[in-house]
């Protein structure tokens, strides 16, 4: 008979708390669920529970008073579980959370179950007389674990084989807009030669026919410099993707561009039905990219003219500080919260393709410089109230390396 736990109870009536008896240990084992051993110093059992006696695969009875060695399944992991208590029992210190692999041939099929155990002694009179053990399996627990693991690490692999897939597309879009954009200028620029020569020979062999003929070169030259300027909007989008767009910043007059852009672009304002007023006085100096300035005006003018079409434009430019700064204001469309969120993005677009056309690639250009540039794009608007684009540039070039890295650099080839 094992060690009694006794309870403070002699023959007086319950309290609460209190059994009519002190509760035996055999009585704990025998309905404890968990897997717990009593073992002596001669390592025989002095008590298990029927969960350990079952994890053993004895019956409880089987176990009590027997060596170890004798009860346990040789592949039980006997040793090193014996090696334990005796540890136990000759240091009288405690070992907690030792984790058992346990492989057992079952139907041919080798399993394998997990266990935590952890080994106490018991003292008398500050003598270690017995080791407790408990066991837990942990098998199940294991087993769902992994299958959760495996479940996330395979999505983790759905996952990144999904974004090398789409870093991939990208990468091809961006080969396919270069090559594309490369080959399509090679024929525009041969057709806009070949267009001006042969109107020189019209007009010098036929002048009246030349004459007649010139409305229609017009239109054709209006539409190979508009497939021209595509291309090149194609081209800035693989340069900016490679990082090889580039800034060549010299001395200019910015009223001056703003004055002549005005000025090329009046013919466009007109076709669309806006009375165009400009606001510019005196001069205003500084360091820019030229063509890259003239990019910029070109893409906000011609939107303006796009958007605000039949309604009054106005374009201010003012210098403040170190900074020049230009509004290009329109009574047109407006543009919607969830438009303005979204339009400096790549083929990002606030309107319906039917009723405009466009790439949605204009302004994503036209930050992406004036970022460069060291300065900023803002819109005001609200659907159906007009928009105005301010935009802010500094008069001195940046300092390379002084901001954040854009995806432009100096021209050159
Ligand atoms: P695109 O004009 O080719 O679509 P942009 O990048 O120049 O491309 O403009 C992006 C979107 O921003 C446009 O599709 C349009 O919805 C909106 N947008 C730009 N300028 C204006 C404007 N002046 N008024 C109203 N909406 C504008």
């Amino acid at each position: 008979m094992g060690p009694e736990v006794t309870s403070p109870v002699g023959g007086r009536q319950e309290g609460p708390g209190e059994c009519a008896r002190p509760v035996a240990l055999t009585e704990l084992m025998s309905t404890l669920p968990l897997g717990m051993a009593v073992v002596d110093r001669n390592l025989c059992f002095v008590e298990v529970s029927e969960a350990l006696a079952a994890l053993n695969g004895q019956p409880r009875e089987a176990h009590l008073g027997r060596p170890m060695d004798e009860v346990m399944s040789p592949h039980s992991s006997l040793g090193d579980t014996a090696r334990r208590v005796r540890r136990v029992l000759e240091t009288g210190e405690p070992l907690d959370g030792v984790e058992i692999i346990h492989r057992e041939p079952g139907g041919g099929v080798e399993r394998t179950r997990v266990f935590r155990a952890s080994y106490h002694p018991v003292r008398r009179g500050g003598e270690v007389i017995a080791a407790c053990l408990y066991v837990e399996d942990l098998t199940e627990r294991r087993r769902v674990e992994a299958q959760r693991d495996a479940g996330a690490a395979r999505e983790r692999a759905v996952r990144e084989q999904a974004l090398r897939e789409t870093q991939e597309a990208v990468r091809a879009r961006d080969e396919f807009l270069s090559v594309a954009a490369h080959e399509l200028r090679t024929p525009l620029t041969s057709m806009r030669l070949h267009l001006q020569l042969l109107l020189r020979q019209v007009v010098g062999a036929q002048p009246v026919l030349g004459q007649e003929l010139a409305p229609r070169s017009q239109v054709l030259e209006r539409q190979l410099s508009r497939l021209g300027s595509l291309v090149n909007t194609l081209l800035d989008v693989s340069r900016l993707a490679a990082g090889k767009l580039s800034l060549e910043p010299r001395e200019l007059d910015l009223v001056q561009v703003v004055r002549q852009m005005v000025d090329a672009f009046s013919e466009e304002f007109a076709r669309a039905g806006c009375e165009l007023s400009v606001h510019v006085s005196g001069s205003l100096p500084g360091q820019w990219d030229p063509l890259r300035v003239e990019q910029v005006l070109v893409n906000l003018l011609s939107n303006a003219a796009k958007y605000g079409a039949g309604r009054p434009v106005e374009v201010s430019l003012v210098g403040e500080g170190t900074m020049a700064v230009l509004a290009v204001k329109d009574h047109g469309i407006g543009i919607s919260e969830d438009g303005m969120a979204r339009l400096f993005g790549k083929f990002e677009r606030a309107v319906s393709e039917r009723h405009y056309g466009g790439l949605g690639l204009g302004l994503y250009i036209t930050r992406q410089i004036v970022e460069a540039m060291g300065g900023s794009i803002t819109v005001r608007s609200a659907q159906g109230q007009g928009s105005t684009f301010i935009l802010r540039l500094p008069t001195q070039p940046r300092v390379p390396g002084a901001g954040p890295p854009g995806a432009l650099g100096t021209r050159g080839k």
